[in-house]
């Protein structure tokens, strides 16, 4: 991975350039920032940086035999640690994991945990970083390295390391050897053992914004821009969340579907057929009802604003784009409050277990007198 791979967050890769460059990075670096937040592909692209041999406008090569091994995690001096399940017996090591963690990087560009534990093939069981691993770290860290100046950890959710195997930890990080680096990768930082994060040098990695998501999704699912902004809106910087809306693209053509349908009953005042309506999205679980209802308020938001003729502010998909054409004159300022705050106090009432049947119809009832507004 090169740093140019990396989504967003340039000026963490500016500070991890400048440290590797002055052959300052720290012997612990933890690098930690919210779930959906790419952080383990910054912790590969350090690594690569630090061992390539050509830099290239302060970035790796990406052809030298160092990039070359990095690129297909093949790199003898750097190792790679994170929390699995025991599925192949009492006694494993990360190492047992490999190849199931080869995939799980080269699949997922950004970090997924629940990708993770479907991977491990056990979801039921909570992974962790046993003590066993944490013995074999220490041999494997204490070995000199093999090709390269330095030999690298990187070990993905620290807060996963049980408390045994971080007090073993905590003596190697305390007093690392000279050739070691650890750069640590975690989703909660608040639940490190207070001792291993004092050790680290921190930096903290932010969201990257819309407009980056939504190139992500267009490089990697070959999307186009419009389809991709759209996506990449309501995800607010949660790339995982962005990747996980293009895979189940089949909820969202249901939803829109069942959008089209709400507001053009409620225009015609059709109380039968709404009725219908109220049932079938009342069959919906209950989770998926909610997020139809949060995504009707952003269609009547996007329908708004589609009305200021400023494509910039618009975050549509080409086929909801299609239908509000026509349809977005008939959200104005005299309903739009009441329309979302309608469709807002529906989700909170089913979230609340109200029976959502009779809190969809009742929905359209009011629907039904503001849309003409
Ligand atoms: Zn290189």
């Amino acid at each position: 991975m090169k740093f140019s791979e990396v989504i967003g967050n340039e000026q963490a890769i500016g500070q991890i350039r400048r440290m590797i460059d002055a052959d300052r990075l720290p012997h612990a670096l933890l690098l930690y920032g919210e779930q959906g937040v790419p952080k383990l592909a910054l912790a590969t692209a350090a690594a690569q940086y630090l061992h390539c041999r050509n830099h290239v406008d302060g970035d790796s090569c990406g052809v030298c035999p160092m990039c070359r091994q990095h690129q297909s995690f093949n790199q003898v001096d750097t190792h790679y640690s994170f929390p699995f399940t025991d599925r192949k017996g009492a006694g494993c090591v990360s190492d047992d994991y490999i190849d199931e963690w080869r995939e799980f990087i080269r699949d997922y560009p950004v970090e997924d945990y629940q990708a993770w534990l479907s991977l491990l093939k056990n979801e039921n069981k909570q992974p962790q970083i046993y003590v066993r691993e944490a013995d074999n770290i220490i041999r494997k860290m204490t070995l000199s390295a093999y090709t390269a100046k330095y030999k690298v950890l990187v070990m993905w959710l620290p807060e996963k390391l049980n408390e045994d195997a971080a007090n073993k930890l905590l003596k190697l990080i305390e007093e690392p050897y000279d050739d070691c680096k650890f750069i640590l990768v975690s989703e909660n930082e608040k639940g490190i053992l207070g001792t291993i994060l004092s050790r680290c040098q921190r930096i903290e990695l932010r969201k990257p914004s819309t407009d980056m998501v939504a190139h992500y999704l267009c490089d990697r699912y070959g999307m186009d821009m419009q389809d991709a902004l759209a996506l990449a809106s309501p995800a607010d910087g949660n790339v995982t969340l962005a990747e996980r809306m293009v895979q189940t693209g089949s909820e969202f053509h249901e939803f829109r579907e069942r959008f089209i349908e709400l507001m053009r009953l409620s225009y015609q005042r059709d109380l039968a057929k709404l009725k219908g309506w109220s049932e079938v999205v009342a069959d919906m679980k209950r989770e998926k009802a909610r997020r139809f209802l949060d995504y009707a308020v952003r269609q009547v938001r996007e329908n708004f604003i589609y009305n200021l003729h400023n494509p910039a502010l618009n975050y549509l998909t080409r086929e909801e784009e299609a239908f509000s054409t026509r349809f977005s004159p008939f959200i104005n300022e005299r309903n739009v409050e009441n329309i979302t705050a309608e469709l807002q106090r529906a989700g909170a009432d089913i979230a609340g277990n109200g029976n959502a049947k009779l809190v969809l119809f009742d929905l359209t009832i009011h629907l039904s007198m503001l849309i003409r507004l």
